[in-house]
């Protein structure tokens, strides 16, 4: 992997409603109306005019992504997407790669330089953190690697042993 991709990568421990970054990226469900999880947080952390905007959008597929203003949250955006409920079958990985390639499509069309993901799907809808991390990973190299405008990824993880998960993925990525 090309070192000037992999040095706008970086990984993070802890919770991100306190993220001072242009974009956060939520894991929101179907009707983009909040639930619990990451989505909840940022909810709350947001203020009720998050959710009086996300009801104006009407919903978004899976795989799909929205944006809107992220309201009292340090970051500019909520980039909400919305990832498969791990099932096993092969679509499950296409349908969360399709989440990090139209979040980052969407943050670049708004001029975003700075965005931080969460771990999307392995919460309630239970990815596996490996095979998740990979196809995050992947995918935002890729990304990036199309796309001048973003300077910085923040993976923020809300466990060590996730963070760690991706640390390691990284340094082999780092070493091919
Ligand atoms: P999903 O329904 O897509 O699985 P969840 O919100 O249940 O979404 O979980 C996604 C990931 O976000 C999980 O790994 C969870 O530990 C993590 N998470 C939950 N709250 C936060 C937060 N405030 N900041 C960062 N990550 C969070």
């Amino acid at each position: 992997m090309e070192k000037e991709i992999l040095e706008k990568i970086e990984i993070q421990q802890g919770d991100i409603t306190k993220l001072t970054v242009d974009a956060i990226v939520n894991a929101a469900n179907k009707t983009l109306l909040g639930g619990g999880g990451v989505d909840g947080a940022i909810h709350r952390a947001a203020g009720p005019k998050l959710l009086e905007e996300c009801k104006t959008i009407g919903g978004c597929p899976t795989g799909g992504a929205a944006i809107t203003k992220g309201y009292h949250l340090p970051a500019q955006y909520v980039i909400h997407t919305v990832g498969p409920v791990y099932s096993g079958s092969p679509k499950d990985a296409e349908l969360l790669a399709m989440c990090y390639q139209n979040s980052l499509k969407l943050a670049e069309k708004y001029g975003v330089k700075t965005i931080a993901f969460p771990a999307i799907s392995c919460g309630v809808y239970g990815y596996p953190i490996e095979d998740a991390c990979k196809i995050a990973v992947d995918t935002t190299c890729r990304l990036l690697s199309e796309m001048e405008s973003i300077e910085k990824v923040i993976f923020i993880l809300f466990s060590a042993k996730a963070g760690n998960v991706y640390l390691e993925y990284l340094k082999e990525l780092g070493t091919k």
